[in-house]
């Protein structure tokens, strides 16, 4: 290749400029209607195509045709114009000639009128760089040029520029060139030249280049040449000196998965590389998941992984050492992991609570106090992981204490049957070994609530539990003193009391059938987890209660009284 790609393919013609599509449209407009300043400022990210569009106004503005927003490419204007040494497009340096004394020999060329041309046109690159002395000597002139003269002033940094500057001049202002826009031109620049490429690898090159078409196609310059004609993603980012992004992949799954010695050896890797540069690169990376949506990346993981990041530059900017300071910031992220845990817990645990302060209301009002668990037992609580089969807790003994404290929680009597009943064997992999000592009222009990039993142990020691019936030679647990006062076991229970709350969904008539399913569910093996026998007897009262309310009659006299709350008591 000969020629450098930025200069082979610099735009000739307004519609080959590449994101500045109002710019363009509204310069054309322009030059067709006539409607011509005498000072533009273009403002602008360099290599956002100011230059560019300077060049090809000027050559508009002198075209044989013209003024005209299609300029004819084959005038002796347009040729000279193209080829860069039209004698009436003046252009300046203001980086290199800033002085006083430049932009006075500037002015006194000014006053010659156009050697060939209709217009005289001044392009005063990087203008911001003048002194003050050099801006004042200008503005005379800016203000009141001679008619065949036209300032096109081009700047980086146009909030340097004196406001007396700003005012003079129609300001233009160059947006960063949109990433897809940049890797589209990359692409048709290779498919012209014939060079084979991955998608992925145009795609780092233009976020390199970060919106500046002309660093972009001499960074795509150097690429063909490093890659030997095949633009591929393994050469680019050794090129560029980045990290591929297959690597970030595997870092980022090292620290979701908590593996320290992965991510020991990653650093190990790291080293190689400047490290706010890889920060950088991770910040991509994160914004990059955020937008695909990535399932491994919540948004409020997203955002400690961000803060981690964020606070790991000022920490380099003490002049810290670089690999100090990844690992430290990768250690922080597995860190957040941690705190990611306490957060479903706590959702959990608040589900949990508007699921008990949502439905059991009759329980709750029962005479029967609940036990108060102690204040180290809901510390327990508190503490406790969520239920998770893959993380068991290594005391079972106190998830199967919290199972009680549940079933009190739920129904006091049910809670006392089972404390009274129910020996704690073990828990192993997914199955809850217990003996039964049930007798009498209890084992009723029991055998009728089991659904509920088995609810709250899945709740506790994770969804999927087993319960397994063991045999046991030990006595019976010890009776517990309640303050039992009057009635049956019966009367309390809620088969024979459903406090149905119409108002809410999760109540009434669906409570009841939520109650009588999870009775239903208690299957011949099931009911002898806790009574120790099969049984097919005794279909359960709770049942009767959803019979109830579905009864055609009461349904009528809900309606005609437009009953929030139904009461079923058992004639006693
Ligand atoms: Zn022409």
């Amino acid at each position: 290749m000969s020629q450098a790609l930025a200069l082979k393919y610099r735009p000739k013609r307004f519609e080959d400029l590449i994101g500045q599509d109002s710019i363009s449209q509204t310069l054309a407009m322009a030059l067709d209607q006539n409607r011509l300043g005498h000072a533009y400022l273009f403002s602008g990210l360099r290599g956002s195509g100011k230059t560019s569009t300077a060049r090809i106004f000027s050559k508009a503005l002198l075209c044989e045709n013209g003024p005209t927003s299609k300029p004819c490419d084959s005038c002796e204007q347009c040729r000279m114009a193209n080829e860069g040494r039209h004698i009436d497009i003046i252009e300046m340096d203001a980086a290199s000639s800033r002085k006083i004394d430049d932009i006075r020999d500037l002015i006194e060329h000014t006053k010659y009128k156009p050697s060939v041309g209709r217009y005289k046109v001044f392009i005063i690159d990087e203008v911001h760089m003048l002194t003050k002395e050099a801006f004042n000597a200008l503005l005379k002139t800016l203000e009141e040029p001679p008619e065949f003269v036209k300032f096109i002033l081009a700047t980086t940094d146009p909030l340097k520029l004196p406001a007396t500057i700003l005012s003079r001049t129609q300001h233009f202002r160059f947006k960063k060139i949109a990433k897809p826009l940049v890797i589209k031109h990359l692409e048709h620049i290779l498919n012209t030249e014939n060079i084979a490429f991955e998608p992925e690898a145009l795609e780092i090159l233009a976020r390199s280049g970060s919106g500046s078409l002309r660093d972009t196609l001499t960074l795509l310059d150097q690429a063909i040449v490093y890659s030997k004609s095949h633009v591929d993603v393994a050469t680019v980012t050794q090129m560029l000196g980045i990290i591929d992004p297959e690597f970030l992949e595997k870092l980022f799954d090292a620290v979701l998965q908590k593996d320290e010695r992965k991510i020991r050896e990653y650093l190990k890797d790291l080293e190689n590389y400047e490290a706010e540069m890889v920060i950088d690169e991770m910040s991509l990376f994160l914004k990059e998941k955020l937008l695909q949506n990535d399932p491994k990346f919540s948004p409020m993981l997203l955002e400690r992984f961000y803060r981690i990041l964020a606070e790991a530059k000022p920490l380099l900017a003490l002049n810290t050492d670089g690999d100090f300071v990844l690992s430290l910031t990768l250690f922080k992220m597995v860190e957040a992991m941690n705190i990611k845990q306490i957060d479903e817990m706590i959702e959990a645990l608040e589900a949990e609570l508007r699921m008990e302060n949502g439905k059991w209301k009759t329980e709750r009002a029962a005479p029967i106090p609940a036990p108060t668990p102690s204040p180290a037992a809901e510390a327990k609580q508190a503490r406790a992981p969520a239920p998770d089969t893959q993380h068991p807790t290594p005391n079972n003994e106190i998830r199967f204490k919290k199972l009680i404290e549940k079933l009190y929680d739920r129904n006091a009597d049910l809670g006392k049957a089972f404390e009274e009943s129910i020996e704690f064997v073990g828990y192993e992999d997914g199955v809850l070994s217990w003996a039964s000592h049930a007798e009498g009222e209890n084992r009723e009990l029991l055998k009728t609530h089991f659904g509920i039993v088995r609810h709250f142990v899945q709740d506790v020691f994770g969804v999927g539990t087993k319960i397994q019936l063991v045999k046991s030679d030990n006595p019976p647990p010890p009776k517990v003193e309640t303050a039992v006062k009057n009635g049956t076991p019966n009367e309390r229970s809620p088969s024979s009391s459903t406090d149905a709350d119409l108002s809410s969904p999760e109540s009434d008539a669906n409570g009841a059938t939520h109650t009588g399913s999870m009775v239903e569910d208690v299957d011949c093996n099931n009911a002898g987890c806790v009574t120790g026998n099969c049984s097919e007897e005794e279909p359960s009262k709770e049942h009767d209660a959803k019979e109830i309310l579905n009864d055609p009659m009461v349904k009528k006299a809900q309606e005609l009284f437009g009953a929030k709350k139904i009461v079923i008591r058992s004639k006693v």
